[in-house]
């Protein structure tokens, strides 16, 4: 839709017309109406208007004195593909605007012209145009619906990490990729210390602020192709692609001190199970067994990073 049409102004209309006469009377009706109507003599004054700001319509004669009347519409529909255009036309050049109508023009009128059919026929275009914005309005609004609902269903609503459903459709694939293209993938598995304790001190409103700071954190320090989601109540999954098990432990170890050193408390730390593809596992399910395995031993002492003792 013409940009230059503000709210404020009316639609625009362009008359093309050798016939000053005509141009006045034209000029008037819509005026009237509220348009804001610009008058060209010859196909040469119209271009140069045409250069200056779009018209929503343009009435345009189809015999100018420098030009054919569809040589000025082809030029039209090369600047302004969205203004619409009705050829003014005679018996005698009928043929010449059933041509302009395959060139891309909207509607003929006839000389000579009866005033109520050309308003009306401005009056379609617009009506036309009004319609294909709001078909186009529907289409961006259930495009952006759509991707919010995908959205909706794959995040975690506290922390704004992966839910697990998704982790594990992602982990899935992830395997896959691996496995096609033999490269490493390690799974971290953290769960946060004395997390019960620390609800049961603060309240469970602290507890939500600190699992969203943990993923903050988490979020912070990983790289763009690390997976990260929240896996149960206190507890988050990151899956890092092209990683050996040994690098995923020093992440894990830098996690775990940026955890301790990121929480409100001092002794709400974290503790983390690191497992490795092709290693330790050799599909998802074993993947997530062996760091809860290793999450397991971890959590012995509490705020420590531990790993599979047997893939490398
Ligand atoms: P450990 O050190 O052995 O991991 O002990 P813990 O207290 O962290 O573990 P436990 O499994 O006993 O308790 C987990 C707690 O996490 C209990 C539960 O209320 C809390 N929790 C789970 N989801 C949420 C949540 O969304 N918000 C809050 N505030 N707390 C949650
Ligand atoms: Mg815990
Ligand atoms: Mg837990």
């Amino acid at each position: 839709m013409n940009s230059n049409d503000a709210i404020l102004e009316g639609p625009s209309l362009l008359i093309v017309d050798d016939d000053k006469e005509l141009c006045q009377v034209i000029a008037d009706i819509f005026r009237e109406k509220g348009y804001v109507v610009q008058v060209a003599h010859d196909g040469k004054e119209a271009e140069d208007k045409l250069q200056e700001r779009s018209y929503r319509v343009a009435l345009i004669d189809i015999k100018l004195p420098d030009m054919e009347g569809t040589e000025l519409l082809r030029r039209l529909k090369e600047m302004h593909p969205e203004t619409d255009a009705i050829m003014i036309t005679g018996y005698a050049t009928l043929e010449s605007s059933i041509e302009a109508m395959r060139e891309g023009a909207f509607a003929y009128v006839l000389k000579p012209l009866a005033m109520d059919e050309v308003i009306a026929t401005v009056e379609r275009a617009l009506e036309k145009q009004h319609l294909a914005m709001e078909v186009r309005k529907a289409l961006t609004r259930e495009r952006e619906d759509k991707e919010y609902y995908r959205l909706l269903s794959i995040t975690d609503g506290l922390t704004g990490v992966y839910n697990r459903h998704h982790f594990e459709e992602l982990l899935a694939r992830e395997i896959a990729l691996a496995k096609r293209y033999r490269y490493d993938l390690s799974l971290l598995m953290i769960d946060l210390d004395h997390f019960k304790e620390y609800n049961d001190t603060y309240g469970h409103l602290a507890g939500d602020g600190a699992l969203r700071q943990i993923a903050r954190t988490l979020k912070g320090m990983c790289r763009e192709v690390d997976i990260i989601a929240r896996y149960g109540g206190e507890e988050f999954a990151i899956l890092m692609p092209f990683t050996r098990k040994g690098d995923a432990a020093i992440v894990g170890e830098r996690l775990r001190g940026a955890a301790a050193q990121a929480q409100p408390q001092p002794w709400l730390t974290v503790s983390i199970g690191v497992a490795a593809y092709p290693g330790d596992a050799q599909d998802g399910g074993q993947l997530i067994a062996g760091a809860d395995q290793a999450l397991y031993e971890a959590k012995r002492v509490r705020n420590r990073v531990c790993f599979l003792e047997k893939g490398g």
